[in-house]
C-alpha cells in the first residue's frame, strides 16, 4: 500500500497529547505548532481518524514547494500528480490560507489553485469541456506560511470533535476533543473516580467512559475519505470491526457528573445513551457545594461557568470561592478546573500546582491543576 505524509491537526496547546497518541499507536511523529507530522497508509488513515480522541483531522500533505508569484504557485501545483488521488468526477472544493508571504491574497490563491489543478486533471483525462464534480468530495487547502506553499487532502471531513453522539448541548458546551484532552492531562486511570461537577451536557464523563471503556471516539461517525478511490471498500469495515474487538466488557468505572441545572442532567443522559456508555455513568442534578464524598484519590475536572458567557462576574467568583471551600475537604483528590478567568486562584483560595495555557474554542483559559495527596504504598506484604 502507498504510504503518504500526513498531518493530525488540532487546537493550540494540545500538540504533545496528539503526538503522545499517534506514539502510543506505534507511530513515529514530529509535534510542530498546531500539528503533528507522521506517515502512513490509507489502512492508517482509517485507524487515526477512528482512534484519536484529540485531534481535528488527518491531512495529507500532497505537496510542498516554495512560491513567491503566482505563475509559480499555478506551476509547481500543475507538476503535482493530482491524477492519482482525484478521479474524473472529483468534486474538490479550495480553501486557504497565508500568513507572512508574498501570496497573501487568499481568494487569488485559492482560484490558482483551483485553475492548475483543473488544468492537470483535464489534460490526464482528455477533457476539453468543464469538469463536472459530480462524485466524492476530496476537501483541498492551500496554506502559504512564509512563502511556502503546503497543498493538503482533508481525509476528515467534519471535524473530528463531532463524535455524533451530542446531538444536544448547552451554552457552553465544550468540544469533544478537548474534553478528553483534559481527561489526558490528568492523572485518571479508569480504576479511579472521575467527578465533574458542572457537567452541563456531560461530554467529560462521556469521554472519559469512552476511553475507560477503550471505544474508539469516531466508531459512530463516518469521514470525508470513505468514499475515496484509494480506500477499498473494506478498509474502514475492517477498523471498525477490530475497534468493536477491542471494546472492554468487564471493567468497573465509577464515573459522576453533576450539574444545578436539571435540564441539562436530562441531556447528559441522553448524550451518554447515544454514545453507549449510559450504564457507566451516575448524572444527578445537584449545586456543586452540596458535594460530599468517603471516596478518595478521585480526580474532579470542571469546565465552570466563565462569567459573561453563563453568568455575572460576581456569581462567578462566588462560585469559585464555594468551589475552593466545597473541595478544601477533599484532599487526597486531585482538582482540575479550566476558565478564562485568570485570577482563579485568588477566589479559589489556593494556589495552583500547576497552570497549563489553552484555548477553549477562541477563548484563552488555563487549566488550573490543584494535585491531590498521593495514595501511600503499601509496603507490607
Ligand atoms: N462541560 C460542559 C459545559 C459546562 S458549562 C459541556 O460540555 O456541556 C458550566 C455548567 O456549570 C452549566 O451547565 C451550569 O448549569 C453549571 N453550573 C453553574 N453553577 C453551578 C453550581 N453552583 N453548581 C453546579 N453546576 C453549576
Amino acid at each position: 500500500m502507498k504510504t503518504f505524509k500526513l498531518m493530525a491537526t488540532c487546537a493550540a496547546g494540545i500538540e504533545a497529547l496528539v503526538g503522545k497518541e499517534l506514539k502510543d499507536m506505534g507511530y513515529t511523529c514530529q509535534v510542530e505548532n498546531g500539528k503533528v507530522l507522521f506517515e502512513g497508509t490509507a489502512y492508517d488513515i482509517a485507524k487515526t481518524n477512528l482512534w484519536l480522541r484529540t485531534a481535528d483531522r488527518i491531512k495529507i500533505i500532497f505537496g510542498t514547494f516554495k512560491a513567491r508569484t503566482f505563475d509559480e504557485l499555478f506551476e509547481k501545483t500543475k507538476a503535482l500528480p493530482w491524477e492519482d488521488m482525484l478521479p474524473l468526477d472529483a468534486n474538490f472544493p479550495v480553501s486557504g490560507k497565508s500568513v507572512k508571504s508574498t501570496l497573501h491574497h487568499v481568494p487569488s490563491c485559492q482560484s490558482i489553485t483551483k485553475k492548475a489543478i483543473v488544468t492537470r486533471l483535464s489534460n490526464y483525462y482528455h477533457r476539453k469541456t468543464k469538469l463536472a464534480e459530480t462524485g466524492a468530495v476530496y476537501p483541498i487547502e492551500v496554506s502559504v506560511l512564509k512563502d511556502v506553499v503546503t497543498l493538503t487532502l482533508d481525509t476528515t471531513g467534519s471535524s473530528l470533535f463531532k463524535r455524533g453522539y451530542r446531538t444536544e448541548k448547552g451554552g457552553a458546551p465544550l468540544k469533544e476533543n478537548m474534553a478528553a484532552a483534559l481527561i489526558q492531562l490528568t492523572t485518571w486511570f479508569p480504576d479511579r473516580p472521575l467527578y465533574d461537577p458542572t457537567c452541563g451536557s456531560g461530554t467529560i464523563p462521556i469521554e472519559a467512559a469512552l476511553i475507560g471503556l477503550n471505544i474508539a471516539p469516531g466508531l459512530n461517525r463516518h469521514f470525508a475519505c470513505e468514499t475515496w478511490d484509494i480506500f477499498d471498500n473494506d478498509i474502514f469495515e475492517q477498523v471498525r470491526q477490530d475497534a468493536k474487538n477491542q471494546i472492554k466488557k468487564d471493567v468497573t468505572l465509577d464515573i459522576t457528573g453533576t450539574d444545578i441545572d436539571g435540564s441539562m442532567i436530562e441531556i447528559a443522559k441522553r448524550n451518554a445513551e447515544k454514545a453507549g456508555v449510559s450504564e457507566h455513568i451516575q448524572f444527578k442534578q445537584m449545586q456543586l457545594s452540596d458535594f460530599k464524598t468517603k471516596k478518595e484519590f478521585g480526580i474532579l475536572i470542571s469546565n465552570p461557568p466563565y462569567g459573561d458567557r453563563l453568568l455575572d462576574e460576581d456569581k462567578v467568583h462566588h462560585l469559585y470561592q464555594q468551589m475552593g471551600q466545597t473541595y478544601a475537604h477533599i484532599p487526597t483528590w486531585s482538582k482540575y478546573i479550566l476558565t478564562s478567568d485568570l485570577a482563579f486562584e485568588t477566589y479559589y483560595g489556593q494556589q495552583a500546582t500547576k497552570k497549563r495555557k489553552l484555548y477553549n474554542g477562541a477563548i484563552r483559559t488555563d487549566y488550573f491543576q490543584f494535585w491531590g495527596l498521593r495514595p501511600k504504598k503499601n509496603t507490607e506484604q
